[in-house]
């Protein structure tokens, strides 16, 4: 459930018409209720309230300060993939003790940033990566609490662009390498073992494929123990997935998932941390954009809108759908019809939807992409010179552009004309 709805004919974001908000903003633009955000957050908070566990949103999903101080003033902990993020997180009052750092390809210096600022745990992906970190933190005098991330070789089965934890993706240490990994982890320097770390996938529909993981994540905390590791913490990963279809099949909801880990980990008396990023923010977010012409095709329609795949780049590179709605809600009993919905962009990949049934629109007509707060606004480029788009949170009747516009002017500005002597 999100808090974008229809109301007195136009659709709302909490209380306030989204057409107001395109007409004091302009359009395109990136729309998050904060309603929403902590609805998502509180799910799993709540579904894991039998257990010792941190919720560690993946900021991947969406990064602005905004979210990431809403988020954690509510008690989120950040799950970071780049200094970049954990510079953010700490920026937006995240304390370093709920801060987890992921990633294959961490460097040295921002292994440095990070057990400077303080940090949670490491989640290490490799041998060369737990060598350079031991390494790293020898130099600094610190200790680095790390888990080790496992490749459980599981199907997740969802896009092969977003699974991670088949044997063929690059992802973790293979499972059947742990022991040998984790011995090798307690004799290096600097490091002190904390738990295991596993994340399979992200969209997925489906809770057989965590159910298998976990299961072998379970086994896997016995052997360890038995070879004299404190595992005391499992990182269980993100990616469970959303409605991106209004008329779809519902996936599994927190509830149900924070039940899964219950019964696979539960009796293991670790604490618990997940790492949900899509599920927090996707629903939260809509693309707003305008229609700039309706062009008559040889044998379709086509709505060219204002916004581009490179403000939205999700249905060019994962095929992924996005509903389409009109801001102003159609009359009852209105006749669909067939629009190819692209961008002004000079790609035939700029393309949202094929053969998309929406109520005749015509040039100057809002539409909204729903399902678009994850993956959306942190993966836009200035692509044809196309300034990044605003982002703006609503909250109540009250709402707030949380990252404005570039001007022209900004964007040409960062270029420097080299001066030769
Ligand atoms: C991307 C990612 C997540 C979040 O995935 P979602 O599908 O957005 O929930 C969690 N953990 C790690 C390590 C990731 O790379």
């Amino acid at each position: 459930m999100d808090h974008f709805l229809y109301r007195d004919g136009c659709l709302h974001a909490e209380d306030v018409a989204i057409s107001q908000i395109a007409a004091e903003v302009g359009t395109p633009f990136y729309l998050y209720s904060s309603a929403t955000l902590l609805r998502h957050f509180k799910l799993f908070d709540d579904a894991l309230a039998g257990m010792d566990h941190l919720i560690c949103y993946a900021m991947k999903a969406a990064s602005n300060q905004a979210i990431l101080t809403l988020l954690g003033a509510a008690g989120a902990g950040m799950d970071v993939v780049s200094g970049g993020e954990y510079a953010r997180a700490r920026a937006a009052g995240i304390p370093g003790d709920r801060i987890v750092f992921s990633g294959v390809g961490k460097t040295r210096a921002e292994m440095t940033e990070v057990l400077t600022g303080g940090v949670r745990q490491f989640n290490v992906e490799s041998e060369p990566e737990m060598r350079a970190l031991s390494e790293v933190a020898s130099m600094l005098g610190k200790t680095a609490p790390i888990t080790i991330r496992v490749n459980p070789d599981v199907d997740a089965k969802t896009h092969a662009k977003i699974s991670t934890g088949k044997k063929e993706d690059k992802f973790g240490i293979p499972i059947s390498r742990a022991r040998e990994v984790y011995a090798m982890a307690a004799r290096l320097p600097g490091l002190e073992v904390v738990g295991i770390d596993v994340h399979i996938g992200s969209q997925l529909t489906d809770l057989a494929p965590y159910g298998v993981a976990y299961e072998k994540v379970a086994e896997l905390t016995e052997l360890l123990r038995a070879d004299g590791h404190d595992i005391r913490r499992l990182d269980l990963g993100g990616g469970l997935g959303i409605p991106y279809e209004s008329n779809n099949h519902h996936p599994p909801s927190p509830e149900d998932y924070c039940a899964l880990i219950a019964e696979k980990v539960g009796h293991l008396g670790c604490e618990i941390e997940i790492e949900p990023g899509r599920f927090i923010a996707g629903n939260a977010g809509v693309f707003v954009s305008e229609v700039i012409y309706v062009k008559q095709g040889e044998d379709r329609e086509f709505l060219i809108v204002d916004g581009a795949m490179n403000d939205l780049i999700r249905p060019a590179m994962y095929d992924a759908h996005h509903d389409i709605v009109p801001i102003k809600a159609p009359a009852a009993g209105t006749e669909y019809q067939a629009y190819d919905v692209v961008g002004p962009v000079c790609e035939s990949g700029d393309t949202f939807a094929k053969g998309r049934a929406l109520a005749p629109l015509k040039a100057g007509d809002l539409i909204a992409f729903r399902s678009a707060g994850a993956y959306g606004a942190v993966m836009a480029s200035e692509y044809n010179t196309r300034p990044l788009v605003p982002e703006v949170m609503v909250k109540g009747d009250q709402f707030a552009v949380i990252r404005p516009r570039p001007s022209l002017e900004d964007i040409i500005n960062r270029d420097i004309i080299p001066q030769w002597h």
